[in-house]
């Protein structure tokens, strides 16, 4: 059984706004164990709505379409579904009613313009919005199949949703299997180089399915079980995946890197100090993003000018002089400056080309070093990362934190 979703608004088509609630409902139905089989968009056009649901309908005999059920001449859901099902468009005067009280509450007369608001075609049932002017609808026959229309407004849809269609497909489809899902966070190794390391595990995890998601600062790994027969297997693969995956591991689940760092600090009773240049506070923003990091974090100093590095964390003019702000040394001497004026346990250090401009032959764009100082030692990498400024920035604070994880749980600070 497989539903398929329809978007419709000519704005979906011109990308002034992203189509998020077909990924929402996706989600939603998903944990109902529905799969949703297709998604289509189309603009506000009735020849193109009508065709896209009639061929959905063909294919799945399941719609779910979003949008067009405002009160302006651009909302055409009503009046191609209404063709399509052969049933005129009728009032409803229930919802007429509910909406003149609305109006009247709020000390207005309704407008004549949301009068069709209460149109739909005939023995289609109305499902009460109780966050705004647009019903939901649901028109079923034998012939066609089901549609149900949501208000494109995403508060809206997610109340109906929740409300009406998903209690109507249970109904209907009896009871069914949720999707179960399990994530591997890597980070610090390229998509390519999982693939060959799991390849053996990968090739025979059906009927499980397995998703590589690549995002800025690492891929994650997705494994979905679709049945209950293949529920069974996914702890063991998951298992198998995140060993295999060894030290590039961070997380079994879906804990952010920083947020993985930050538990480890904690357990272990330690402090942070951090000194940032080319990421300009975006460790510290990430670190105390979550609640509670004031726990462990002491002090992050965004030292951009070289006169901030000398004066406020104490690296040297020497090194300034010789070696630059980018430089191993520099790198050094702010992770471990930082922790000494901040009198933390750890500093941590981030200083780089992030571009578009001031690289050099030696020291190009994507130059960034990165130092991890505690009391026992200070260790340092250098990273060459490719994409734009912010993509750099965001790459590099991802890396100072992985650092941190390996320095902390005694893993080597790999390639
Ligand atoms: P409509 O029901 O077509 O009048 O849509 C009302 C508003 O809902 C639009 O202005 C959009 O901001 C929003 N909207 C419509 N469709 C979507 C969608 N698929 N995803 C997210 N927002 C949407
Ligand atoms: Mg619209």
């Amino acid at each position: 059984m497989t539903v398929e979703l329809l978007s419709i608004g000519s704005e979906l088509l011109l990308g002034a706004t992203i189509d998020t609630n077909a990924a929402w409902i996706a989600r939603r139905l998903a944990d109902e164990g529905i799969q949703v089989s297709r998604k289509t968009t189309v603009g506000d056009d009735v020849a193109d709505i009508r065709a896209a649901l009639e061929e959905g309908l063909r294919r799945s005999r399941t719609v779910i379409c979003t949008g067009g059920l405002g009160p302006t001449r651009d909302d055409l859901t009503r009046d191609a579904v209404a063709t399509l099902y052969g049933r005129p468009l009728r009032i409803d005067e229930g919802w007429l009613g509910v909406l003149h009280e609305r109006f009247a509450a709020r000390g207005i007369e309704m407008p004549a313009a949301n009068r069709v608001q209460a149109e739909l075609p005939g023995g289609a049932l109305l499902l009460p919005n109780e966050h705004g002017t647009a019903p939901g609808v649901v028109i079923d026959d034998d012939d066609l199949g089901l549609t149900v229309l949501l208000p494109g407004v995403p508060t809206e849809m997610r109340g109906l949703m929740g409300s009406h269609v998903v209690p109507l497909l249970r109904e209907r489809l009896g009871p069914l299997h949720a999707v179960q899902l399990r994530v591997i966070r890597t980070t610090g190794i390229a998509e390519s180089i999982i693939a060959g390391l799991i390849d053996d595990i990968a090739a025979d995890v059906a009927p499980l399915t397995l998703a590589f998601l690549p995002h800025l600062a690492g891929v994650d790994l997705r494994l979905a079980a679709w049945t209950d027969e293949s529920a069974a297997a996914l702890d063991r693969v998951h298992q198998r995946l995140a060993e295999r995956l060894g030290p590039y591991v961070y997380a079994r689940d879906e804990t952010d890197l920083a947020v993985v760092v930050g538990h480890e600090l904690r357990s272990r009773r330690l402090t942070l100090a951090l000194a940032e240049s080319c990421t300009g506070g975006l460790l510290s923003k990430r670190l105390s993003d979550e609640p509670g990091a004031s726990a462990f974090l002491r002090a992050a100093f965004v030292t951009y000018a070289n006169a901030a590095k000398r004066d406020l964390i104490a690296v040297t003019v020497q090194t300034l002089a010789m070696h630059g702000a980018v430089s191993e040394r520099c790198a050094r001497e702010m992770a471990d400056g930082a922790r000494r004026m901040a009198d933390a346990d750890v500093g941590v250090s981030i200083t780089g080309v992030a571009g578009p401009g001031g690289g050099s032959e030696a020291k190009p764009v994507g130059t960034v070093w990165v130092a991890v100082s505690h009391r026992a030692a200070t260790r340092a990498k250098l990273l060459r990362l490719a994409g734009n400024r912010m993509e750099i920035r965001e790459r590099a604070a991802q890396a100072a934190l992985d650092m941190l994880r390996r320095t902390l749980t005694g893993l080597s600070d790999g390639p």
